[in-house]
């Protein structure tokens, strides 16, 4: 597949995108984006558009996080990263500067909601990560990204944040690393992320499973991080601090740490 590399302001890998769940408050997002970005991290994310199991539940505080994603921008120099999952979510998210988008895991399991995307996406240079379907189901997750690709879009990212299973386990979202391996055997230039943070569920999980991925040569790391883990409005048992951030990306052990051209 002809890809282009991400354009992205770190050159290091692994790769840190690190924020928090969700954009809750203009104070969280900014008091985390500084603490984040203090410990040398350049790109930042946050979802303000939330797709949840049921009505009722926080969905995020939608457009208006976009300007307290624009400080971010403004006042740490960290490049921003949103999830998008409509036509319109592009459009907002494109008008206001925002640098990369992400497809969750929601919508690559629907090849018209990521049609729609990829139209909305034509003629735009953005970076693209697609986040695998929450079913283990890989031919879905190289659609999505043939859809994107078939649109011009040239920077497009791979996100493993694992699948859901009947199968009892430890994990929020089961690894089945082989499915990522496969994708990146099939699409060797494709860079691959990964988010321990909602393969595990749980904080204690996410350093193990972020070393993991790295002794399989991922490209990077989805982390998600807020000031205040535990009050966080959704995901927060799988929350960490940027201190914790800090000390987790300090520790892992990286062969041939290589600098990106
Ligand atoms: C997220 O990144 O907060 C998110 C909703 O992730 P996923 O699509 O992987 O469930
Ligand atoms: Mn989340």
């Amino acid at each position: 597949m002809d890809l282009e590399p991400l354009a992205l302001p770190e050159k290091e890998t692994p790769i840190i995108i690190a924020g928090p769940c969700s954009a809750e408050t203009e104070e969280q997002v900014l008091q985390t984006a500084c603490e984040i970005a203090a410990s040398g991290v350049k790109l930042f994310r946050a979802g303000i558009w939330k797709p949840r199991t049921k009505p009722g539940n926080f969905e995020g505080v939608g457009a208006i996080g976009l300007a307290w994603l624009k400080r971010v921008q403004k006042e740490t120099g960290m490049a921003v990263a949103i999830e998008v999952a409509t036509k319109t979510h592009v459009t907002e998210a494109l008008a206001a500067g925002m640098d990369i988008l992400w497809i969750g895991a929601r919508t690559t399991v629907n090849p018209f909601a990521v049609q729609e995307i990829a139209d909305s996406l034509q003629g735009t240079d953005i970076p693209v990560l697609v986040k695998n379907p929450v079913n283990p189901d890989l031919e879905l997750w190289i659609g999505a990204i043939q859809r994107l690709h078939r649109a011009g879009v040239r920077q497009i990212g791979a996100v493993h944040r694992g699948f859901c299973s009947h199968e009892k386990s430890a994990y929020r979202n089961i690894p089945l690393w082989h499915i990522p391996l496969e994708l990146r055997r099939q699409i060797p230039n494709l860079p691959i992320f990964c988010d321990p943070s909602h393969i595990g569920g749980q904080r204690n999980l996410i350093a193990p499973l972020a070393q993991q991925a790295i002794d399989f040569h991922f490209d990077g790391l989805l982390i998600e991080t807020h000031y205040q883990p535990e009050t966080a409005w959704s995901d927060a048992s799988q929350q960490i601090t940027p201190e914790s951030l800090c000390r987790l990306i300090r520790q892992l052990e990286v062969q041939n740490r290589e600098i990106k051209a």
